[in-house]
């Protein structure tokens, strides 16, 4: 499979690494510590075309390919890790609503979200219910023309500044994946209340529970057929799962690059510490497993992109490019000695932030179930 990319690409990767350093990464370490939401740079990646990356072109997008996705997705967090949440939030969105929303949603809400000037989010999660996704609780009773929606969602990352979500909710009788049908809800609604949660990263972005107390929305807001939103979102978690990888490689990246520099730079014992082996082994296995896992993550990103399944390639890039930028960025703090463990450098804002994507959006558990089931079919299956 060729790999390479094209003209197109390799420029927009350039760009994008300028714009990560010039324009994230300078204020990554206020934004973490303010907690503020970068709203004036959520409009300048709208500019860029990042938020409408997987959004059809009638409403403002990009309808790009998967690999320019991932592509983005990796140079963004070379300057701020929580700005990822943007591309991938918006491009999830983008996918269930331009696929399946009515003309009036498509035309009310892409087409801001696309310039950076409003968040949709994507409420699945629910305090009783993670990992175990086709079993949601929040129900959506028809009510003449519409539906009322009642239940809990949690852990919902821009929970705090969406203006809507896209809502899972149960409209079918069963228990299972085939009741669940997907809403664009507006959070200005009657019924919708919202609390934040108090995270150990990502504090830009930040998360929070929010609430339906029912909360009644017309028929035009149910996105597609009823009992088709599990499936919708999880066509969406197998390209977004990669994009997360490499998100996750970027962070790792960058912190490698920057460790190579102060590694020449340092003296210990008279030397360099870059000349000490214990140091530049670790380094080189460090670049070594981080190009394993992109060559993996482009892989994937190309089958998605020729309408091959991925999905085994996904879950394979979910669980192992976050343990291992969380271990290679681990490796960069120690080099910087007593420096590294403070928040004046960023590796530890860094590893806090990527711990929490080896949750979100499915755990490594769950990915490795995937995986197994993939290989051997559903004999592997523990459930
Ligand atoms: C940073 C972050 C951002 C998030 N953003 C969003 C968002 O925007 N929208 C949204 O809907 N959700 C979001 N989530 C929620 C996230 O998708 C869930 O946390 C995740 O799916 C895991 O569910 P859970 O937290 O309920 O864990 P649980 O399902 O309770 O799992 C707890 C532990 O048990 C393990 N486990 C569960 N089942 C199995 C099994 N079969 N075999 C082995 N081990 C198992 C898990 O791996 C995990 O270690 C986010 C979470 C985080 C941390």
């Amino acid at each position: 499979m060729d790999l390479s990319l094209t003209p197109e690409q390799e420029e927009l990767v350039r760009t994008l690494r300028a714009f990560a350093r010039k324009e994230l990464a300078p204020h990554s370490r206020d934004w973490d510590r303010s907690g503020e939401f970068p709203w004036q740079t959520w409009r300048q990646m709208g500019e860029l075309g990042l938020l409408g990356l997987r959004m059809p072109p009638a409403y403002g997008g990009q309808e790009s390919d998967y690999l320019t996705f991932g592509l983005a997705m990796e140079e963004i967090a070379r300057g701020d890790f929580g700005c990822t949440y943007g591309l991938q939030l918006a491009g999830l969105a983008g996918e269930i609503v331009g696929a399946n929303g009515t003309e009036e949603i498509k035309k009310r809400w892409l087409p801001p979200t696309a310039r950076g000037e409003e968040v949709i989010a994507l409420a699945l999660t629910e305090p009783g219910v993670g990992s175990d996704a086709a079993h949601l609780a929040c129900r959506a009773e028809r009510d003449g023309d519409g539906y009322l929606i009642t239940g809990e969602k949690s852990g919902i990352s821009l929970a705090m500044v969406a203006r809507s979500a896209v809502l899972f909710a149960r409209t079918g009788v069963g228990g299972g994946a085939r009741g669940v049908t997907a809403f664009l809800v507006p959070l200005d609604l009657p019924g919708v209340s919202r609390s934040p949660m108090r995270d150990m990263g990502s504090h830009s972005v930040g998360r929070g529970v929010l609430a339906f107390d029912h909360v009644r929305v017309p028929d035009s807001h149910r996105l597609g057929e009823e009992g088709q939103g599990f499936y919708q979102v999880m066509r969406g978690f197998d390209y977004n799962r990669v994009g997360i990888a490499l998100a996750c490689l970027g962070a790792a990246q960058i912190s490698l690059e920057e460790t190579m520099d102060y590694v020449k730079e340092r003296r210990a014992f008279g030397k360099t510490l870059a000349t000490f082996e214990g140091v530049s082994f670790k380094i080189a296995e460090a670049a070594t497993h981080i190009d394993a896992c992109r060559g993996l993550c482009y892989r994937a990103l190309c089958l998605a992109d020729r309408g091959r399944p991925h999905t085994k390639e996904s879950a394979m890039t979910k669980w192992w490019a976050p343990k291992l930028a969380v271990e290679t960025i681990h490796q960069c703090l120690l080099f910087h000695g007593h420096y590294g463990y403070t928040d004046e450098l960023p590796f530890e804002q860094r590893m806090r932030d990527v711990i929490g994507l080896e949750i979100g959006d499915g755990t490594a558990e769950v990915m490795k179930t995937i995986v197994a089931r993939e290989l051997m079919g559903r004999e592997s299956r523990p459930y």
